[in-house]
């Protein structure tokens, strides 16, 4: 069958509201063929729905996603089955996103069913294929999910999400349930499968420390709302957003000499509720620079540099710019 090549663009200005739960509020952003989007922020930030919007797992409330040019916010059976092949997603929890009662092989084999495809040489032969790429043995195809590490299950649901050659895959914390040993193989075995099959990815986390090998560009999250992004490097280097500076600053940092010279940032209460959020930015009850303004006025998310958004209004990082450099357009 023909090989094509494929440059996914997903956009999307999504709103998304259950009840009064403002899970996710205004996004926009665009995700870029081939890279590897991070998104971070603490749970309840919305990043899970974010996700589950883009792969359309849920229809959004408002605003409008496009995968590859198309308007896919709201789509018919009929429309939802190309993307049920184009994008996949990769759970936290590969305990409970793989069912006990079926076979590795049945799982991973699964989707074929489902899209009605008959790969080359059977299904058995594909899945078997599958299973090695991802580091298993192809010879256990007949085990069940409890038979496997946890490390070696969530191999299992990349195997699955795979099968039907995707172009966009979301990792919802893809390693966040498993030991911290194996976390470093299953993010690189996700980076090396990148490479090879020409993936595009939006990888969710709940802290930088996991994502940030893998990610070309970062999305900070926070009540629902997207408050820095821009590629890892200015990220790590010059953080702007208040939030991101915390984040950081909670990355563990193995080297003893340099973890005494860092600077540690302990952010103040809980996260506010998403059923009434605070009014201005979200952030000010938690931030040490918020003055009166960030808690009347929404600080909308704009490029303060080529490519590095953020939405403060007193950025960090941001001193240094030259007059020419700042505002300019993404
Ligand atoms: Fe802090 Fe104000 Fe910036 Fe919000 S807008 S992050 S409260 S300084
Ligand atoms: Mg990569």
């Amino acid at each position: 069958t023909g090989l094509v090549k494929h440059f996914p663009i997903t956009k999307g200005l999504l709103r998304r509201q259950v009840g009064a739960v403002q899970a996710v509020d205004g996004l926009s952003f665009d995700v870029r063929a081939g890279e590897t989007l991070g998104v971070v922020g603490e749970s309840g930030c919305g990043k899970s729905t974010m996700g589950r919007l883009i792969t359309r797992l849920l229809e959004p409330t408002g605003g409008k996603i496009e995968f590859q040019g198309k308007d896919i916010s709201h789509l018919n059976v009929a429309g939802m089955r190309p993307l049920r092949r184009d994008v996949q997603m990769i759970f936290q929890d590969p305990y409970s996103s793989l069912n006990p009662r079926h076979t590795v092989g049945t799982i991973v084999g699964a989707p074929f069913k489902l899209q009605k495809i008959n790969p080359d040489g059977g299904i058995k032969k594909e899945v078997q294929r599958l299973l090695a790429r991802v580091g298993l043995n192809p010879e256990h195809y007949n085990r069940y999910p409890h038979e496997f590490s946890g490390g070696q299950r969530q191999r299992i649901g990349i195997a699955r999400a795979l099968a039907l050659n995707p172009k966009l895959v979301v990792a919802d914390e893809p390693v966040s349930a498993l030991d911290v040993s194996i976390q470093a193989q299953v993010v690189n075995l996700l980076d090396d499968l990148q490479d090879e099959l020409g993936l595009t990815y939006v990888i969710i986390a709940h802290d930088l420390s996991v994502i940030r090998h893998v990610s070309d560009r970062i999305a900070v999250m926070y009540l629902g709302k997207i408050v820095e992004l821009t590629d890892r490097k200015s990220l790590y280097e010059r953080p702007m957003h208040p939030y991101t500076r915390a984040l950081l600053s909670a990355v563990p940092v193995p080297d003893p000499k340099r973890r005494a010279k860092r600077e540690r940032i302990l952010l103040l209460g809980d996260v506010p509720s998403p059923i009434s959020p605070p009014s201005g930015c979200r952030f000010h009850t938690r931030c040490w620079k918020a003055t009166v303004v960030c808690t009347v006025e929404e600080p909308p998310l704009i490029a303060l540099k080529t490519g590095h958004q953020v939405a403060c209004h007193h950025p960090e990082n941001h001193e240094d710019l030259k007059p020419d450099d700042a505002a300019l357009p993404v």
